[in-house]
């Protein structure tokens, strides 16, 4: 059992004033977990008038570059010696299976640390500009207090995204997790903590709407980094617009995947299902419209068909799992919810859809089964909402004109990708979708490329250079 009766607030274990407590359960089995106490508005407080007391003192906003890298290094280092711990932590709070966790959940935010250290040594902030007749040396600083808002589906590595680049660049972080995971989080306050972080510098506080709300409308929170959905993100880019707070917003994506006429499929669906099962389709990124050219749409939807039927759903603990349990009772009914409205919408359930046969111990599992929608239009709900479930819909198209249309037609604009045999027919498509990142043919984003999106997907990037100077201000100092 995993028991956090504690918050991690200003650098120190203490009670929470409030009385609510996350009682986590398998969302496989239904098994209990462990359970986290949930911050209140006045553990909010604690935690920002620690952030604030701590930079304003300069005890990390003025460190050496080099030592903030020491301390983000050192964390990494922590973090990966409870790798395998950390990982059977993250399958066990949200179901994703055992080996995305090891793949992806507990490297990356290794890997975000290692990143943003170096970036924190290496950056350029102070740049000399001269007109001829003057010179102003323009120089970049902490941007200030961080509020850091994550949702459930990344419990370590959302997190990390946000951290890593605010303490590299001398901030002060108060992080609040979701409810749903508020575990493996606190390995994270552990590692620096014990790698050598200033008290006051990072809270984690987790936290319901109410908390979130509070630190996010905090007079004293300088800049708002949140991921989660695109209706909380509007609210909070309004409470940021009332004092002018700065902003990073990553929000929902519907994303398409453009199947060209020449694809090989052979080819194509083993790369495409990874894209759009992710997280067990619960990922903003995730490759849920596939476009299709109308002449192979048959065929294509065979294909797709058949690998869904041959994806293992169960335990997400068992290696060979692909497609676990939602992360809760509400997500798995509002996904399963949406497979009901693309039957009354006139979508055709081509698999999936009915509930699973699945073995007696995982019967209080939130299991949804891999489900592909064909026949579906563009303007129906199971393609414009973000169903955020093992859920495919199949949207045929004339012509790669139709194809971009399509992929446009979006409120969202986050992922995408293009699969042709050629490559530079597949570049020119990706270059006219509106979105913040495309894959052509299934190639994952390079490390340090910016992630983010278009339109109500988000606002700024996370990752690379980009990440690192969302927590910074830009200052002009005329010097001669
Ligand atoms: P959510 O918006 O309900 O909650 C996300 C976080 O925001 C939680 O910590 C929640 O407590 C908090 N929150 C909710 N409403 C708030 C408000 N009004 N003020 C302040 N805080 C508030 O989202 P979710 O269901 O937890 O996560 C799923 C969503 O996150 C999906 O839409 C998904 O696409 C999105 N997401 C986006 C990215 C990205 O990088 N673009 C990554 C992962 C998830």
């Amino acid at each position: 059992m995993n028991e956090r009766p504690e918050l991690f607030v200003g650098g120190r274990w203490v009670s929470s004033k409030g009385t609510e407590r996350a009682a986590v359960r398998n969302p496989a089995t239904g098994a209990y977990v462990g359970s986290a106490a949930l911050a209140s508005p006045a553990d909010v407080d604690d935690a920002v008038a620690a952030a604030r007391d701590s930079f304003d003192s300069g005890v990390w906003a003025d460190a050496a570059p080099e030592r903030r890298a020491e301390v983000l290094h050192k964390a990494a280092d922590l973090l990966e010696k409870r790798a395998p711990e950390l990982a059977r932590s993250i399958t066990g709070e949200l179901g994703c299976p055992i080996w995305f966790s090891e793949a992806a959940h507990v490297p990356n935010p290794i890997r975000h640390l290692r990143y943003y250290a170096d970036m924190a040594r290496d950056f350029p902030y102070d740049e000399r500009r001269t007109d001829g007749a003057n010179t102003s040396v323009v120089t970049q600083e902490p941007v200030g207090v961080v509020a850091a808002v994550t949702p459930w589906n990344g419990p370590l590595s959302t997190p990390t995204l946000k951290t890593a680049p605010a303490l590299a660049a001398g901030c002060s972080v108060v992080l609040k997790p979701p409810p749903e995971t508020p575990l493996t989080v606190y390995a994270l306050a552990d590692a620096l903590a014990e790698a050598g972080l200033p008290e006051g510098v990072l809270s984690i506080v987790p936290g319901g709407r109410e908390a979130s709300a509070h630190l996010v409308a905090h007079p004293e929170v300088d800049k708002i980094a949140f991921t989660g959905s695109s209706a909380a993100g509007k609210k909070i880019m309004a409470v940021a617009a009332d004092r002018i707070a700065r902003v990073t917003l990553e929000l929902g994506g519907k994303s398409a995947a453009i199947i060209c006429d020449d694809a090989d499929l052979d080819a194509v669906i083993p790369k495409l299902l990874p894209m759009a099962l992710m997280v067990n389709g619960q990922a903003c990124i995730a490759q849920t419209r596939v476009l299709v050219p109308r002449h192979r749409e048959a065929e294509i939807v065979d294909a797709l068909a058949d690998a869904l039927r041959g994806q293992k759903v169960g335990d997400p603990a068992d290696r060979e799992t692909r497609i676990g349990p939602m992360v809760s009772e509400r997500q798995r009914d509002r996904v399963a919810g949406y497979v009901t409205t693309g039957r009354s919408e006139g979508a055709r359930v081509v698999t999936g859809g009915e509930r699973l046969d699945l073995p007696p111990e995982l019967a209080g599992g939130w299991f949804v089964p891999p489900t592909l929608l064909a026949g579906v239009d563009n303007a129906m709900r199971v393609a414009q909402e973000e169903i955020f479930g093992p859920v495919l819909a199949v949207i045929a198209y004339e012509g790669d004109e139709e194809a971009v249309r399509i992929a446009n037609d979006s409120r969202y604009g986050l992922s995408g990708s293009v699969w042709s045999a050629a490559e530079d027919r597949a570049l020119a498509i990706a270059r006219r979708i509106r979105t913040g990142m495309v894959s052509l043919n299934g190639r994952p984003q390079a490390f340090g490329t910016p992630f983010g999106g278009y339109k109500e997907s988000g606002v700024g990037r996370e990752m690379g250079p980009e990440g690192f100077r969302a927590y910074l201000e830009t200052k002009s100092i005329a010097t001669g």
